[in-house]
């Protein structure tokens, strides 16, 4: 029987390179595995908990991040994409889980303890912000998913949602398996000031820049700090480029030369990144073009939208009605 695997992004506007050689990549593999059944989502209510004051970004981010998806290739005839407030099952199921979940729970949740100290911008003083976990677990469990992709250093947060399920089972039947977590490889993608790439740090490469965008951000990229002159020898172990020649770059032979070239001296920066820049065009231009396909039809996208809703809420309204019953809520 297919595994369900289900996965979200919340939208905080366009994708970089660092998701599409990450999350995507492995979304990817996963839908052209036919022993997996995915659903992928863009969680929009959870983009609510800390953008409700200026929601109307909201909806436009949405429209950015499936482009970005619709463009790296996730098929929406193979896996079913959906923004999550178009499926009114979420926030449902999400209240019925709330009610069976200790407070204590989710106040020891490490990221909410951690991401209430770090974030200082934004005001996360909200219900909804220590209920997140709750409606984390209403996403993976209202596809009864099996499986959660996960990269490796995000494994903890499936925790508190398979104890979420473990609990609903014990009061009311056997309805929600205990999602897995599947590690997926995470490939380092440093932004252009050699930190990890994010959004937040205004260091991003974005799937969506176009060849000159991309290249005055490669161009300027921080490389070895060891590099002054062209002629001083540098090392690709500490240089945020060479990550991303690891990435992009499959001519090994090339690697080689440019490796040694940088160990030399013997070759500059500016040759090393248009060597780079060659390899990120050319797997980059048909995302380009499918991109700016999508964007010009609009049609087509709220057709996505549409079908990829109704696909499913055929799985949860089945879940629901499990559930429900379950309670003992039947009509
Ligand atoms: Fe980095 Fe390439 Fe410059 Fe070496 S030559 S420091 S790998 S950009």
């Amino acid at each position: 029987m297919e595994k369900r695997v289900f996965s979200g992004m919340r939208p905080t506007g366009k994708l970089h390179l660092g998701h599409m050689a990450g999350a995507l990549t492995n979304w990817m593999k996963l839908q052209e595995d036919s022993a997996y059944s995915c659903f992928y989502g863009i969680v929009d209510w959870h983009a609510m908990m800390s953008d409700y004051a200026n929601s109307s970004i909201i909806s436009q981010n949405c429209k950015e991040v499936m482009l970005d998806w619709l463009a790296v290739g996730l098929d929406p005839e193979r896996s079913t994409i959906f923004i999550q407030s178009h499926v009114p099952e979420h926030s449902e199921l999400s209240l019925a889980l709330g009610m069976i979940t200790p407070l204590g729970w989710l106040q020891r949740n490490p990221t909410y303890k951690e991401q209430i100290l770090n974030i200082q911008n934004k005001d996360l003083s909200n219900f909804g912000f220590l209920g997140y976990p709750v409606l984390m677990a209403a996403d993976i469990l209202l596809y009864r998913s099996n499986v959660v992709p996960v990269g490796e250093d995000q494994s903890a947060h499936l925790e508190i949602t398979r104890e979420i399920a473990r609990r609903f089972n014990h009061f009311y039947g056997d309805i929600f398996p205990e999602p897995d977590t599947l590690l997926t490889p995470t490939p380092k993608v440093p932004g252009t000031d050699g930190r990890k790439m994010s959004k937040s740090y205004g260091n991003s490469i974005n799937i969506a820049d176009s060849e000159k965008e991309m290249w005055d951000k490669l161009r300027t990229m921080v490389t070895d700090p060891a590099r002054q002159r062209k002629t001083d020898p540098g090392d690709p172990a500490k240089c945020p480029v060479w990550d991303i020649h690891k990435v992009f770059n499959d001519d090994h032979e090339e690697m080689e030369e440019l490796k040694a070239g940088c160990l030399a001296g013997s070759i500059g920066c500016v040759q090393c990144k248009k060597a780079l820049k060659e390899h990120v065009v050319a797997t980059m231009s048909p995302v380009w073009e499918r991109r700016a396909r999508y964007e010009a039809e609009e049609d087509t996208l709220e057709d996505v939208l549409r079908e990829g809703a109704k696909k499913a809420r055929v799985v949860a309204r089945e879940t629901m009605d499990m559930v429900l019953s379950g309670i003992g809520f039947v009509p």
